[in-house]
């Protein structure tokens, strides 16, 4: 497996971080390269025997790590017992806010597999009746949680803080709700809330084959991006970073959109609006969805130029998504960057599918709380 940046923003050197450091490189040697000897863990992390030992005591005391028997060694001696995470020990609950007709949650495992689900319809709730559609998801699955539950992450629509405040989601008619306060205070968990697109981009970076300098396009029923800039989440100047969906593409007008502007990505690209023209000129299809992909890849060009992306990865519906959309965003990016630099940009579609939310949820989850990513 390929070395990973971590996803953690600040490099704390003060002494007293020391030992927070130490404690998070062993959870993520462990949590990467799976079972070991605490020598071969000395090895890997470049610790002594005696710091090793001691953390790796830590942890197992607070159960977040495992023996699980010995290993022969080559060298003669003592067999070596092996150390891992424990991957089976803990749960993670993530919840998908982003759908217009549904809240979904699941518990997950530690390298993110999905177990028990939960579908809970909105029904047009919005405002205080979401924010109870919410709990509500997290109590059912909470209450089938075998193990103790990790953490809670949450991947909402809208404008979101980094202290989980929604500032707005206007489908679900939240303004300054600060959701991770009011769900910790009903669940007694730890809760991490984050903007959806930035939460899939999570996902791909743990569980899929995200490079480090990424963007992660998420396109339903609007659009939205999460961005990784050399394995780091941007997050912005108002914490809107990747919110292309109502930037205008073009100089040529278009369809309105609901912010009140013409032509935004929005209009070109939601799912529904694609859907719309399809069934109006089904014999267009390939065409209706290569325009949709040349206006993609119009609005990514300086993007992909400005921050020196290696790749896009589009998340949404793989039936309108891969084919002529695709094809047409990658030729128009290549068109419109530097042969040099972006030649080999690659776009493909996301193979996280319709769980990339909740699984970026639960790397949020592994990341603010074991830091490992
Ligand atoms: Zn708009």
């Amino acid at each position: 497996m390929p070395p990973r940046a971590s996803l953690r923003t600040t490099a704390k050197s003060l002494p007293e971080h020391a030992r927070g450091n130490n404690r998070s490189l062993v959870l993520q040697t462990l949590y990467s390269d799976g079972a070991m000897s605490r020598a071969d863990l000395a090895r890997a992390t470049g610790l002594t025997r005696v710091t090793i030992s001691d953390l790796v005591a830590e942890l197992l005391g607070e159960a977040l790590v495992v023996e699980q028997g010995t290993r022969d060694e080559a060298r003669p001696g003592k067999p070596a017992t092996l150390v891992d995470i424990d991957r089976t020990g803990f749960r993670i609950l993530g919840i998908d806010l982003s759908a217009h007709d549904a809240f979904r949650g699941a518990l997950l495992d530690l390298d993110g597999g999905v177990h028990d689900r939960v579908i809970a319809a909105l029904d047009g709730a919005t405002g205080e009746a979401a924010v109870a559609k919410v709990v509500a998801v997290a109590r059912e699955l909470i209450a089938r949680a075998t193990v103790p539950i990790l953490g809670v992450g949450i991947g909402s629509p809208g404008v979101v803080d980094l202290a989980g405040i929604v500032l707005t989601a206007p489908n679900l008619g939240w303004h300054d709700l600060p959701l991770q306060d009011v769900l910790v205070a009903e669940l007694g968990l730890p809760v991490l809330v984050a903007n959806d697109a930035n939460v899939a981009a999570l996902a791909e970076h743990s569980f899929g084959d995200a490079l480090s300098d990424t963007m992660v396009v998420k396109i339903g029923n609007g659009v939205g991006a999460g961005l990784l800039v050399g394995g780091t989440l941007l997050s912005g100047a108002r914490f809107s970073a990747g919110e292309i969906g109502h930037v205008v593409v073009g100089t040529d007008g278009g369809e309105p959109c609901a912010c009140g502007k013409h032509g935004c990505l929005e209009t070109w690209l939601a799912i529904p609006r694609l859907e719309a023209r399809i069934a109006a000129a089904p014999a267009e299809r390939d065409d209706i969805l290569a325009r949709a992909g040349e206006r993609l890849g119009i609005a990514l060009a300086p993007v992909v130029g400005a921050l020196d992306l290696a790749e896009v990865v589009l998340s949404g519906p793989a039936h309108l998504l891969d084919g002529p959309l695709a094809r047409a965003a990658l030729d128009t990016l290549r068109s419109r960057t530097m042969a040099e630099f972006h030649g080999d940009l690659s776009l493909r579609g996301s193979a996280l599918g319709e769980d990339i939310v909740m699984r970026g949820a639960a790397a949020m989850v592994l990341s603010g709380r074991l830091g490992v990513s």
